[in-house]
Formats: structure tokens, C-alpha cells, sequence
């Protein structure tokens, strides 16, 4: 009977060991997954700061302006530099001024290969190497090969990945040229940050939404590439809360967006400051 017994309690033992093995072998799992879906619904949101540094339009006339795109976003973790503009004199010059030391920046994201976009970045890392540059994987050799040769790092993007906690690119989505987006979980809501938007703004708000699994969009800054005006429109269907058009929109889309969104269109262009709290 005791001999019964302890087979039975060795048998039970068994079972509960096997079982506390599967459970912790799918926990691994869910915590290994890779790319954009590993993001928390019960992670705290961030506050961040959006930095317009390079722009061919202007907020502040103590800035330089000229055609291209960069803006930094900073979150409580990291300093992100994305873009670089066309010409790192007047990227460096605008940071100064906005009292921004570019050693303060580890990671830069590279939207596409267009000059407008990656001809501060060389410059930039002249004045500081230890960086790690995210650029679309269909970026030249000579590119990388630059990087390697300042003295910086460089990961390929083609998938959607993880950048910094809370910010995410959208992978390399087909313009021509590829390009990718940043999406920043914001704590209003998802942020999303396009260069030229080759891809389409609309096409990049979708994908977006759909990689994070959202409903509703906080906001949509950067270049907008002159889409059709039938966009606005798009955007409210997207349930985009608020927008900021700059670089390479168009006056007339801009001008479009400013009317239908009211309080919640953002005038957007170098020196300009969004603090979301
Ligand atoms: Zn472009
Ligand atoms: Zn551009």
C-alpha cells in the first residue's frame, strides 16, 4: 500500500515538473518573439520630445533653413536623431543653437537615400563616431563602408524592429526609393515620424496601425511627399488626431491640412518644439 502510494506521489511529482517545463518554455517564447510585437499594452507610455533641427520650412528665424528633413526624439531612454538633413553645417549649426550636444545622441535613423536626408550624416559623424546608424538594408555599400570608416556602427533594416523602448521603425516599405518610418508609442498615443513618405503618408499611417494594432493615431509629422488632396480626408478616416506637415508636403496640401484640422494642425519646420506629456 505505502509502495502504491509513492509511486503515485513520484508519478504526481512527474507531472507537475513536466508542467511548470511547457509553461516556462511558452514564456520564453513570448519574450524571445522578435520584432514589433513584443510591445506591452501594460508598459508605462513615455513622454517625449519632438525637435524639428533641419527643415525647409521655419518656426524659429534664429534657425537655418534648407530643403531637407531631421527631426530628434527624445524619450526618457534615448536621443534619436532621424535624418540628417542635407548639409551637416547647417545640421550642427541648428543644434547648437537649440542647445543640443551631439554627443548626447547614440542612435540615428536614416529614412532613404535621398541627399535631403543623409547628407548631414557624414558631418555629423565627424563630430561624433560612437553612433549606431539605422539604415534601409538597400542602402549602398559606399554607405555602410562611410560609416564603418568614421568610426560608427550600422544595423540594416528591412523588417519592422524595435529601435529604443517605445520607438519602432516600420521596416523598409517600397517608394521607389525604400524607405522606413519611425513609430513612437507615445504617451498620448502613436506617433509617427515619415522623411519623404516615397511609400505614400497613407500607406504608412496604414501599416503603422496595423503593426501596433491600433485604432486611432496621435499624430503624423514630417514630409509628406505632395500627396493628392483627397488625403485630409484619409486621415480623418484614419482617426489621425493631429498632424504636422513639413519638408516635402506641398503648400497646397499643407494649406489644406491647416483648414481641416484646425487646433490640431501643427505648424512644423526647424526650431519647432513638441513636448507630448
Ligand atoms: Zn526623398
Ligand atoms: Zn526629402
Amino acid at each position: 500500500m505505502i509502495k502504491m502510494n509513492l509511486k503515485i506521489l513520484i508519478l504526481i511529482g512527474i507531472l507537475i515538473l513536466a508542467g511548470i517545463g511547457i509553461w516556462l518554455s511558452v514564456q520564453t517564447e513570448k519574450i524571445t518573439q522578435p520584432g514589433i510585437s513584443i510591445v506591452s499594452e501594460k508598459e508605462e507610455k513615455q513622454e517625449i520630445t519632438l525637435i524639428s533641427v533641419y527643415d525647409n520650412y521655419q518656426v524659429d528665424p534664429e534657425m537655418k533653413t534648407s530643403w531637407g528633413f531631421a527631426t530628434i526624439i527624445k524619450t526618457p531612454r534615448d536621443v534619436i536623431l532621424f535624418d540628417t538633413g542635407g548639409n551637416s553645417e547647417i545640421l550642427l549649426f541648428n543644434m547648437k543653437k537649440l542647445g543640443i550636444d551631439p554627443a548626447s545622441i547614440k542612435k540615428i535613423v536614416i529614412s532613404h537615400i535621398h541627399g535631403d536626408h543623409t547628407g548631414g550624416l557624414e558631418g555629423f559623424l565627424d563630430k561624433n563616431p560612437n553612433i549606431t546608424v539605422f539604415i534601409p538594408s538597400s542602402f549602398p555599400q559606399s554607405i555602410k563602408d562611410m560609416i564603418i570608416q568614421k568610426g560608427g556602427r550600422f544595423v540594416e533594416i528591412s523588417a519592422p524592429e524595435k529601435i529604443s523602448d517605445f520607438v519602432y521603425t516600420t521596416g523598409e516599405l517600397y517608394g521607389p526609393p525604400k524607405e522606413q518610418s519611425l513609430i513612437v508609442d507615445s504617451k498620448k498615443g502613436l506617433v509617427i515620424i515619415t522623411g519623404c513618405a516615397h511609400p505614400g503618408v497613407v500607406n504608412i499611417v496604414e501599416r503603422a496601425k496595423e503593426l501596433m494594432k491600433r485604432d486611432k493615431v496621435y499624430l503624423v509629422l514630417g514630409g509628406f511627399h505632395h500627396p493628392p488632396l483627397s488625403c485630409v480626408k484619409e486621415f480623418r478616416e484614419l482617426e489621425v488626431e493631429k498632424v504636422a506637415p513639413s519638408h516635402c508636403t506641398g503648400d497646397l496640401v499643407r494649406e489644406a491640412f491647416r483648414e481641416e484640422y484646425k487646433e490640431d494642425f501643427i505648424e512644423y519646420g526647424v526650431g519647432k518644439i513638441i513636448e507630448i506629456r
